[in-house]
């Protein structure tokens, strides 16, 4: 890691041991239809409450040995490649390489991304697929009189993130994701196991408690592959015309939308946030 990229979280404490949920399959109905995602019942949503809570202090390790237990084989999880994803692929290689694994391939990668993820197959053995829009980049642009991006970001990554995320993760009861409550206002109430309204799945998030310092710490101890433009100053990478790198001393994700009020393609913000 260069030293461009600064870190303030002090190193965590490590978590005392406390039991946590066994799956005893079939524990949780399905929650996931074939077609619209329906409305989890009360009794559902309290018992994710309380995996969540039971998992609060467990390790990512654990929690990810949890949510295969519980979900296998229909847990998915969408990666964009940070560095928290690579964790959790480096994880999952060794607790089940078997879970479906996808990228959301918006045709605005940058190349350095699309190599990590031949490095992390040639690593761990696990080939993330590449989930695109309908449209090429080249038929999208044409047929919006020229870059979305530009015009209404918003609309760009609803067509070339949410809409592909729908329909990768249909008919999957549970989604995994790299998000860390620290990265940002939206993110700070994310629990360790909850429902995902606007996907229609539950939704674990392994290193929710973890900071910045937590990931990096386990990337450089273990060698995990991770994308080069983190050496080159872009702490937080999405697509290339929708990130910059960013300067010591601002917010890693400052780089995102910048000179927006835009902070996230939506993937991780509920209906009732919107
Ligand atoms: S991050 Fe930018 S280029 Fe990527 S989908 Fe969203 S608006 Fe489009």
């Amino acid at each position: 890691m260069s030293s461009k990229i600064c870190y303030s979280d002090a190193g965590r404490e490590s978590r005392p041991e406390k039991p946590f949920p066994e799956s005893g399959r079939g524990d949780l109905p399905s929650l996931n239809s074939e077609g619209s995602p329906r409305t989890p019942t009360p009794e559902e949503l309290e018992a994710l409450g309380r995996y969540s809570a039971s998992l609060e202090d467990a390790t990512p390790e654990e929690i990810i040995a949890w949510a295969v237990r519980m979900y296998f084989p229909k847990l998915t999880m969408a990666t964009a490649f940070g560095p928290e994803g690579c964790v959790i692929l480096s994880i999952l290689a060794k607790i089940d390489p078997r879970v479906y694994v996808f990228n959301l391939d918006t045709g605005y990668q940058f190349k350095e991304t699309l190599e990590l993820r031949d490095r992390i197959a040639e690593k761990y053995g696990i080939l993330v697929d590449l989930q695109r829009p309908e449209l090429s980049v080249a038929e999208y642009e044409a047929a919006h009189g020229g870059p979305v991006y530009q015009s209404n970001p918003d609309q760009c990554c609803r067509d070339r993130k949410i809409a592909v995320l729908h329909r990768a993760a249909r008919g999957y009861h549970a989604w995994m994701s790299g998000i860390r409550r620290d990265q940002s206002p939206y993110r700070a109430g994310t629990p360790i196991v909850g429902w995902d309204k606007k996907f229609g799945l539950v939704k674990i998030s392994p290193l929710a408690n973890w900071n910045r310092n937590d990931v990096w710490s386990r990337i450089l101890e273990e060698g995990i592959p991770y994308n080069e433009l983190h050496d080159r100053g872009y702490p937080s990478i999405g697509c290339w015309p929708c990130t910059r790198s960013v300067l010591c001393g601002e917010d890693e994700r400052a780089g995102r939308w910048s000179g927006t009020a835009k902070t996230e393609c939506g993937l991780h913000i509920s209906e009732d946030e919107k």
